[in-house]
């Protein structure tokens, strides 16, 4: 049994359902995706709400799954088996879903919420800005308090779904520093919303990378998700999370690599004997095999912290993304190295996986700032 199927062993039976609609999905996009790399598509992530993919952990009452954490790693592992930049998208949607389903007013939850569970309105989470990405406390959109709710001025920049999303959970000053950020839902069809062009970036077009500007973008109260001064803490708790989902991507897509590899290694003859049966392919593909095991139990373990709200989740979650951006591109080279040119090929996905590798140790927080938050907390610990 390998490690992922080890971790589905103590979900409840609709868990176990929603991870293999995933795998199932996951399969399908790998069908049509043969062509090489897919653009964003609001069409397919509907598809992926019509199956339930977007309420995994919504509460039960609300029409979701009602699923742990764990559900949605697993989600996320199986889909990027398939395409990393389509299940960004997908647990990008599915974050501010859950999130208005538990934190929204009854009146924005009412006009939202079924809308985002069917595919109907897409949601995405908007923190960086073209000056602010890492030092997020840095950021420069502005609420100012209105009558009935904010006015929101500022641009943001590299938001995953924004090519098409219809909901931006948007960061914002309310003050003239971090204490004063506070989350605010603003409707793409508001006045002063200006969509910016999806950024071209090789690899996870399917994410949907774009930006926005908010020109006096007026927000109702019933629309506020965070208030000030809670804004700050909360965006960290929802980034640390997200370090989790980006590292089990990660070995989703180390997983289908290996899984392509052994298969041509064991079918294709050089030498007169199966390419697997040469020492050197078949140590480099040990090797990668061994890292997966250790990109995977990294990130169970802190998935299972998060779930626990463990206050060594942070510690956990800084590990197993720093791990997974470090080894995902060298274990993707080496399964393509295993298959020679056919692993170039847009009929499999290893290259693709290779140009999404980078991202990895990109989005919701850098390489860099991961060894920043392990070294920050060995300091405080020792
Ligand atoms: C595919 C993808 C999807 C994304 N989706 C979203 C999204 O949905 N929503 C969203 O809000 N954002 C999103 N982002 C943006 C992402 O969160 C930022 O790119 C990230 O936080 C880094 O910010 P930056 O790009 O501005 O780099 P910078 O912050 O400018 O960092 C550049 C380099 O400087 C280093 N550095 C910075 N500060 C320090 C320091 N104190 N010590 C040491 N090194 C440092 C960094 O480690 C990095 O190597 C996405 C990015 C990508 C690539």
């Amino acid at each position: 049994m390998n490690l992922s199927d080890e971790l589905d062993t103590v979900f409840s039976s609709r868990g176990r359902k929603l991870v293999s609609t995933a795998r199932e999905f996951a399969a399908s996009l790998a069908d049509r995706n043969t062509e090489g790399a897919a653009n964003w598509s609001r069409a397919t992530l509907q598809e992926a709400c019509a199956v339930g993919l977007a309420g995994i952990e919504v509460p039960e009452a609300d029409g979701g799954d009602g699923q742990p954490f764990s559900v949605r790693i697993r989600v996320a592992e199986e889909l990027a088996r398939a395409d990393f930049g389509f299940a960004f998208a997908l647990i990008n949607h599915h974050g501010p879903t859950a999130r208005i389903a538990t934190h929204a007013s009854a009146e924005a939850k009412a006009r939202l919420l079924p809308a985002m569970l069917r595919g109907d309105a897409i949601g995405c989470t908007a923190m960086s800005e073209p000056g602010a990405g890492s030092d997020f406390g840095a950021i420069q959109s502005a609420a100012t308090r209105v009558d009935g709710g904010w006015r929101l001025h500022g641009v943001k920049r590299w938001i995953g779904n924004a090519a098409g999303a219809d909901l931006f959970m948007t960061f914002a000053q309310t003050g003239g520093s971090r204490d004063g950020i506070a989350c605010f839902i603003v409707e793409a069809a508001s006045e002063g919303f200006v969509r910016r062009p999806t950024e071209a970036m090789t690899g996870v077009m399917s994410a949907g990378v774009g930006g926005f500007e908010m020109h006096d973008c007026f927000v109702p109260d019933s629309h506020v998700l965070v208030p000030p001064g809670q804004g700050f803490a909360r965006a960290m708790g929802a980034v640390n999370q997200a370090r989790v989902h980006v590292a089990a991507m990660a070995c989703g897509m180390v997983a289908a690599s290996l899984d392509s590899a052994l298969r041509h290694a064991r079918s294709r003859h050089a030498f007169g004997k199966p390419l697997l049966g040469h020492q050197g392919v078949r140590w480099s593909l040990a090797d990668v095999a061994t890292k997966l095991a250790a990109m995977q139990l990294l990130t169970y373990r802190a998935t299972r912290l998060v779930e626990a709200e463990s206050p060594d989740a942070v510690l956990a979650a800084a590990m197993a993304k720093q791990y997974a951006a470090e080894h995902c591109a060298d274990a993707i080279t080496a399964c393509i190295g295993a298959m020679g040119a056919i692993g170039m090929t847009a009929g499999v996905p290893l290259a693709r996986h290779l140009a999404a590798a980078p991202a990895i140790g990109i989005a919701d927080g850098t390489t860099g700032m991961m060894r920043e938050r392990i070294g920050a907390i060995l300091e405080k610990s020792h």
